[in-house]
């Protein structure tokens, strides 16, 4: 039987809550491997347990187990019978045909009565290995580690460890409300949220049929490469036109940038409070853009009916792109599109708006009918990863 053998990360370290974690963890595994029948999913001390069916290819097993926020790696390991000759015989299969000229074994051993200790269990295995494949020991930089993990009733035998991809599982933090703009920032704030544990919606403002389709587009492409991370979300296409329509011919040029933020804070609000999000995330990075000054975003954020998080805040334009890469957004994030904040806007917007400037120029505009009526228009698109074919069996 093939098992994928999860560590948990920081969820190791949560003490008295921890059942809610390992709780959350499972039921997003089970999200995440909503096509496939899981065998029983279990959590057994600082690991998650996971029977995995012979059609799960392994490669698919890898690339699932690396979107499960909470843990630190994995293995896919195979479990046999705990006695020394069944562990080689299951070794030898593992390392046969990997080409691999030098390797190590790493026991650990949580049955404490086995016969032998786990130094003694490496050199037994490895010396094994040695005489019947002839390649070489290597205890600094094997080119292949195998990991053997002794239990009471059977032994794991794993080929070399997975990252994971760390953080807290998605949902146990609550939920918020992303602002996916197509750039390049915001699907690395959401991506970093999302780690923190938060389940998110996304939500994009966009000028069609004003500008062309393109950050549409991308802001799907975008959203359903993140849902990958927390297996389905909502994502919410708000029509932003028209009340930048309104904005334009009511307000001076300077400071429509300010109020096009404010209106998109107030609306992200009122979606977030029909699907309960408790706040919003922004890609905003402090000084990037000039409209992103300390000025602006507090003016701007006075709007908000809930708090925004803005996980990038402090981190420079640079680091931003690299971790888009790690990612995979960037290339699709830098598509040519409009930006629906550069239409009717002047080449040099407010920044540094003051909030009675602010307030005077809203004072002319019927705010609650304007985020109403975009809220009306609003699309709503289920997102969903995998397509899902069985109901999740849960075994505690
Ligand atoms: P990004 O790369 O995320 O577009 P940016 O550096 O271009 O960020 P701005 O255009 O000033 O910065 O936008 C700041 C943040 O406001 C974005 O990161 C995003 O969270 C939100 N935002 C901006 N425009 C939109 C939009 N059209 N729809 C949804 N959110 C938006
Ligand atoms: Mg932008």
């Amino acid at each position: 039987m093939r098992y994928l053998i999860g560590r948990y990360h920081e969820v190791a370290l949560k003490g008295q809550n921890r059942w809610r974690f390992t709780a959350q963890l499972k039921r997003n595994l089970l999200d995440l491997m909503g096509d496939y029948r899981l065998g029983t999913v279990r959590s057994e001390g600082p690991r998650l347990l996971v029977e995995l069916p012979d059609e799960l290819p392994d490669a698919v097993a890898i690339e699932r187990g690396a979107l499960l926020f909470g843990l630190q790696n994995f293995t896919l390991s195979r479990a046999v019978a705990p006695d020394l000759k069944t562990i080689e015989h299951q070794a030898l299969a593992a390392v046969h045909g990997t080409n691999a000229r030098s390797f190590a074994v790493r026991t650990r051993r949580e049955n404490k009565n086995f016969p032998l200790n786990s130094m003694e269990i490496d050199r037994e295995i490895g010396g094994a290995i040695q005489r019947a494949l002839g390649i070489a020991v290597n205890l600094e930089r094997p080119e292949l580690t195998i990991n053997l993990e002794l239990f009471t009733d059977r032994a794991f035998v794993s080929i070399g460890k997975h990252p994971g991809a760390g953080g807290l599982p998605v949902g146990i933090s609550g939920r918020a409300a992303a602002l996916l703009s197509g750039g390049i920032d915001s699907p690395v704030a959401a991506y970093r949220m999302m780690r923190r544990g938060l389940r998110l919606d996304f939500i994009h403002f966009h000028s069609y049929p004003l500008l062309s389709r393109t950050s549409q587009d991308k802001v799907r492409d975008l959203a359903a490469h993140l849902t990958r991370y927390q297996g389905r979300a909502n994502l919410f296409l708000v029509p932003f036109g028209m009340l930048q329509r309104e904005i334009v011919a009511r307000v001076r040029r300077p400071l429509r940038v300010v109020l096009y933020r404010r209106f998109m804070l107030r609306i992200a609000g009122a979606i977030a409070a029909q699907t309960g999000a408790q706040a919003m995330v922004t890609g905003e990075s402090l000084g990037q853009v000039a409209s992103q000054t300390l000025d602006n975003m507090q003016v701007i954020e006075r709007a908000a009916p809930i708090p925004v998080l803005r996980p990038l805040v402090g981190m420079d334009k640079n680091e931003i792109v690299e971790q888009a890469r790690r990612l995979d957004t960037f290339e699709t994030s830098i598509i040519p599109d409009q930006d629906c904040c550069t239409l009717f806007v002047p080449r040099h917007p407010e920044t540094h708006a003051r909030p009675d400037e602010v307030d005077a120029a809203e004072s002319g505009l019927d705010i609650d009918r304007m985020v109403s009526d975009a809220v009306k228009e609003t699309e709503r698109i289920d997102l969903i990863f995998p397509p899902r074919k069985f109901q999740p069996l849960l075994v505690c």
